[in-house]
């Protein structure tokens, strides 16, 4: 029996799968495997994992687990759940990489795709689930497309155990055909069962012209919206992080919304920045008093006789278009006559803390608006109640790997129109609504592909294919998964963990063999949840004096972005010049540089300046707290398996030794030997142009271009002759730039890494 609070069954009541519940039970009662598709908003998510509970399938110590491609949904997920039912996290829980709250009495388990796929590796049955949701996977990711094609199989092993698993697929596009009909996965086709939403009508407005700067045309469209139609929500998709925080802050400069602290003569209004805010909740030993409990907000103080009345009556539908010049619209916001209502607006991305995350679902102040300006999270995965008008800049942020060379880059790209659809039918929740495209309609017919490219076919499968290996799967190449991803791409795989003495072909095999077995050096490899490349470092860091700081630059190395980018910045480029020392310290370059900064952040940390000791020395806060947490985790595990070794993360760590300097160089060369760089002699070119073209530029492997250290690095000045990098990665085009530098001795070569020296 599930004791809801009140308010809540009525609530449920609306979503379109109640309606649906018996069918879906029924269906799941006769199938091992069902395929379930409906509209984001529909209430998949939260109401499934209810039916299958009401149904009896927590019964006896099993659990209903519930996989999902984002963090943020596994938890925010994991705790609306547990508020529905009247259950505590101790019974519906969530468990992501770095932490969770599962307990021995978990029911119903809220995990990301990755997770799941780990406990595969150590219960190949999943002999704790009695049902599988895998959601969201519509998105393709990797873990989830690999969990599919492992259910697959393991649905049937445990039918014929007499111990049924269930398995359920939710998606919320119609696009099916990759999971239905591919008989590799599944010879007889699961059933689907479609949960037909009430999606209001949206009607879609696009610009006349696609203007570059994409995130003043958004800022301009809100403003827009906000002064001139009716009341509803707005919701704003950009491309990244950076890009939601500098659009909040805007809108909360153009629209203020104040509130009156109780107590206190302060006034504060919601454009505190958002850096000061966002408090280091992970670590304990600090609240920051900054942060609200939303109980704390009080009601805005609005004087009608300054606030123009939004009017809410019905309104000429042409008037809803509004018009793509947004030129004349500056000087309007700009006029310090024209004031406004309030904007309550909020940003959404996934690395945002979840109790930031869930103020999206709460009601707006009285008298304001909603504006949530979001990344692709919002796409699908979380529903932000009442959104009436969505802005979509048609763009997203993907890395790009050039599958031969292995040369990445960020690029912002446009989506596809199945995710500009997606993003338009967020508008058409509550009631009808609307979705301003900024880019012209030439642009998404021409421009835009039909569907997004599955995760696994675009980037390098390394992790992928290390980890089946491990879990026993030697021909990769023949496992069923959804969209298989290239042949190329799978032998350049095989051919890097081959090197990284991860796999060895077989005695007398050829490339073409597929079926390298994995070594024991691969086994302990696959146990740490960092890349291949890495995990080879702390397997092989043996020597106990060494394994502390191998960790740390582990965990530091993994996170991406911990410095910022302060080109020309002198202040910072001092700290890091002195971080990275002289001798071997120096030589190991940028890797120290990462080294020295995460462990004066820990210190920092126990005194409670972590945030000012990030904002001083140009580090990301996040990207700080997120290491820590890695830290604490490859710890732990290297305790488990190493008994009576009691290594702790410790703030007090000193810089580690010139010989330590030396061995940490060596070791690094271990997990990048396919990623050395030789600077290039210019007395060997006779050509002038080519002189200049190859002036401080090294070559790299098999790429033809000249590759440069980029500025941020120590090293670049150092410009050792033989370095090892972390990536290579391409700027505007054409140039090209090693990231992550550390100087390396030749001699060194030979022995570790064979495959370089012919
Ligand atoms: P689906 O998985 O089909 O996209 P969900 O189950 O996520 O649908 O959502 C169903 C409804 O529950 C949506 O209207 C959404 O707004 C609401 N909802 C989800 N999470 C929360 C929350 N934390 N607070 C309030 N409402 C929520
Ligand atoms: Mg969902």
């Amino acid at each position: 029996p599930v004791n809801r609070p009140p308010g809540v069954q009525e609530a449920r009541m609306k979503l379109p799968v109640l309606a649906e519940e018996q069918a879906i039970m029924e269906a799941i009662n006769e199938n091992d495997v069902v395929v379930l598709a409906g509209e984001t908003g529909s209430g998949k998510t939260t109401q499934l994992p209810q039916f299958l509970y009401e149904a009896g399938y927590a019964r006896d110590g099993k659990m209903i687990g519930i996989t999902e491609p984002r963090r943020v949904a596994a938890i925010s997920m994991s705790r609306r759940v547990g508020f529905e039912m009247g259950l505590s996290s101790e019974n519906v829980s969530y468990l992501i990489r770095y932490e969770g709250n599962v307990t021995e009495k978990t029911q119903i388990k809220f995990m990301t795709d990755g997770v799941l796929l780990k406990e595969i590796q150590s219960d190949f049955i999943l002999s704790r689930y009695a049902v599988i949701i895998l959601d969201e996977a519509h998105e393709r990711s990797v873990y989830t497309d690999i969990l599919l094609g492992l259910l697959s199989r393991i649905v049937p092993l445990r039918r014929r155990r007499g111990n049924r698993l269930k398995l359920i697929v939710m998606s919320a596009t119609l696009r099916l055909e990759d999971f239905v009909q591919n008989e590799k996965l599944f010879r007889i086709p699961p059933p689907v069962i479609n949960v037909e939403s009430r999606q209001f009508p949206v009607t879609v407005h696009f610009n006349k012209y696609t203007r570059e700067d994409y995130l003043k045309e958004a800022y301009l469209k809100a403003c827009k919206i906000h002064t001139r139609l009716p009341p509803g929500g707005i919701l704003i998709f950009v491309t990244g992080q950076q890009e939601v925080r500098a659009l909040v802050r805007n809108l909360r400069k153009a629209f203020p919304y104040r509130r009156m602290e109780i107590g206190s003569e302060k006034e504060e209004s919601n454009s505190v920045k958002l850096e000061e805010s966002e408090s280091e909740d992970d670590f304990p030993h600090k609240k920051n008093p900054k942060v609200k409990r939303s109980d704390e907000i009080h009601l805005p103080i609005i004087d009608l006789d300054e606030y123009p009345v939004v009017s809410s009556g019905d309104v000429d539908e042409d008037e809803l278009v509004l018009s793509d010049d947004n030129r004349d619209m500056e000087e309007e916001i700009d006029d310090p006559k024209a004031t406004r209502a309030p904007m309550w607006v909020l940003p959404l991305y996934s690395l945002l803390p979840g109790h930031k995350q869930a103020k999206v679902f709460e009601p707006p102040p009285p008298g304001s608006r909603l504006c949530v300006v979001a990344t692709n999270v919002a796409e699908t995965s979380l529903t932000i109640p009442s959104v009436r008008y969505v802005v979509d800049c048609g763009k997203e942020k993907r890395r790009r790997y050039d599958k031969t060379t292995g040369v990445s880059a960020f690029m912002v790209t446009w989506t596809s129109k199945a995710s500009a659809n997606q993003r338009a039918g967020r508008a058409g929740r509550t009631g009808p609504g609307h979705c301003y495209r900024l880019y012209s309609s030439a642009m998404f017919n021409d421009q835009f592909e039909e569907y997004s490219i599955p995760e696994m076919q675009r980037k390098p499968v390394d992790d992928l294919v290390l980890q089946m290996k491990a879990m026993g799967i030697h021909r990769v190449i023949n496992f069923p998964f959804p969209s298989p991803p290239g042949q190329e791409q799978l032998q350049a795989s095989e051919r890097r963990l081959i090197l990284l003495g991860a796999l060895q072909r077989r005695e007398g095999s050829s490339e073409d063999d597929w079926a390298a077995r994995i070594t024991s050096l691969g086994q302990s490899m696959a146990t740490f949840p960092v890349a291949p490349r890495f995990a080879k470092m702390l397997a092989l860091s043996h020597q106990q004096d060494l394994l502390a700081y191998t960790i740390c630059m582990v965990a530091a190395l993994a996170v991406p972005e911990v410095l910022i980018d302060t080109a020309g910045n002198k202040e910072t480029a001092a700290f890091r010049r002195m971080w990275a020392g002289t001798g071997n310290s120096l030589l190991l370059g940028d890797p120290m540089v990462l080294m020295r900064a995460v462990g004066a952040a820990e210190h920092a940390g126990t005194t409670g300046g972590l945030a000012s000791f990030c904002e001083k020395h140009a580090l990301r806060l996040k990207a700080v707290v997120e290491v820590r947490k890695l830290r604490l985790q490859l710890t732990a595990e290297i305790n488990s398996a190493i008994p009576d070794l009691d290594l702790v993360v410790d703030p007090q760590m000193p810089p580690p030794s010139d010989e330590q300097a030396r061995l940490l160089r060596q070791l690094l060369l271990a997990g990048l030997g396919d990623q050395v760089a030789r600077r290039v002699d210019p007395e060997t070119i006779k050509d002038e142009e080519d002189k200049m073209k190859w002036k401080h530029a090294y070559r790299c492997g098999e790429l033809e271009e000249p590759v440069r250290i980029h500025s941020t690095s120590v090293l670049r000045r150092e410009y050792p002759e033989w370095v090892i990098y972390q990536e290579v990665y391409e700027v505007e085009g054409q140039r090209l730039f090693m990231r992550g530098v550390t100087a390396i001795e030749p001699e060194w070569l030979p022995s570790l890494a064979p495959a370089l020296c012919h």
